[in-house]
């Protein structure tokens, strides 16, 4: 039994498979990165993201030279010391570049990784939202609609990438859209309960094949200077990351993670050394699934136990009562 509607994968979007190969993706190749931040300020700049210190009315890029000073001085206090800037991912920030280091003098070096929405084929996300307020392109990206939102944190929950962030402004949740708004013509979607069941409908317009005068290249891919980052059919792109990922003897991330996403990333270290999340390899239908089976067996093993034990016990009984009986003839 599957938790999610086959009929959202199946009718409008094809099958799984189909979206995988056919869906548009990113790839992001550590290799070629020189952690410019151009591609930060592009994501700010096309979705009108507020910069953080117009929010909390202080220069976080200041503080955070302190904040270096101190370490560099010999400084014993536990600030953390970092040039990645913003820490992470918040409502306004969609994107982040995590600076890390490695190694000691000689050995030196500086790696650069991605922190944003992975866009996963199969979406927990999407299936997480009682409003129908997510979902999911079929070219690829994966939208908050915030008018629908509730703020309800289901999809915080349900993200095995960290990404959603409340706007508690507002009371919604914001992430990256893959520029849904650059690479494709907006669908409309719509969903709504049958009974208490959540039933997403999908009103599609102009899908396959994508050959609107309106697609272009993701606002973050279209600004990176070094053809770090690279947009297009995701069958395409899985070629590449194969290939660049076996000549540099590199990681690969977002091909195998929650069943496969629509970014993919090759990384010089493994994963968990760049501080990315271990995330299930299974596609999130067939996770769910053996979860409810293995809780569902363990719930028959828990009836059958109670049945041993019951009947043990009734046996016992019974044994007692016709001692009993046979006790009171003599
Ligand atoms: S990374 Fe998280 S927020 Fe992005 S599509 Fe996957 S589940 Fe949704
Ligand atoms: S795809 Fe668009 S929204 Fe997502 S990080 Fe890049 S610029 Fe920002
Ligand atoms: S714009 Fe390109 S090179 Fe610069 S930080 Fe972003 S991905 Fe790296």
């Amino acid at each position: 039994m599957s938790l999610i509607p086959e009929k959202a994968t199946q009718d409008r979007f094809g099958t799984y498979e189909e979206v995988a190969r056919n869906s548009l993706a990113m790839l992001f190749d550590q290799d070629l990165c020189i952690g410019c931040r151009a591609c930060q300020v592009a994501c700010k700049r096309w979705n009108e993201r507020e910069p953080l210190y117009e929010q909390a009315g202080r220069d976080p890029v200041a503080e955070l030279g302190r904040e270096i000073a101190k370490g560099k001085e010999g400084y014993a206090g536990a600030e953390i010391v970092s040039f990645t800037n913003p820490q992470n991912l918040e409502a306004h920030t969609w994107l982040t570049m995590k600076f890390d280091e490695f190694g000691d003098g000689e050995t030196l070096q500086w790696l650069f990784t991605r922190v944003s929405c992975m866009h996963c084929v199969e979406a927990p996300c999407v299936y997480g939202c009682p409003t129908t307020a997510l979902w999911k392109y079929p070219e690829g990206p994966v939208v908050v609609r915030t008018d629908l939102c509730i703020g309800c944190r289901n999809c915080i929950e349900t993200c095995p990438f960290d990404v959603p962030r409340m706007n508690f402004e507002l009371g919604v949740v914001e992430k990256c859209t893959l520029c849904a708004d650059r690479i494709s013509n907006k669908p409309i979607a719509v969903g709504s309960f049958k009974g208490d069941t959540y039933n997403p409908q999908f009103e599609i317009k102009n899908i396959f094949p994508y050959s609107s005068h309106n697609l272009l290249e993701p606002a973050c891919v279209e600004t990176c200077p070094t053809d770090a980052l690279k947009w297009g059919p995701r069958n395409e792109i899985v070629r590449m990351a194969r290939e660049k990922a076996q000549r540099i003897g590199g990681f690969l991330y977002g091909l195998e993670e929650a069943g496969g996403t629509n970014v993919i990333y090759v990384l010089k270290r493994p994963p968990e050394e760049l501080g990315l999340p271990k995330v299930y390899k299974e596609r999130p239908s067939t996770r769910t699934e053996r979860l409810v089976s293995q809780f569902n067996a363990l719930g028959l093993a828990g009836v059958l136990m109670l049945g041993v034990v019951g009947a043990v016990r009734w046996l016992g009984e019974r044994k007692n009562r016709i001692l009993k009986n046979n006790g009171k003839g003599k």
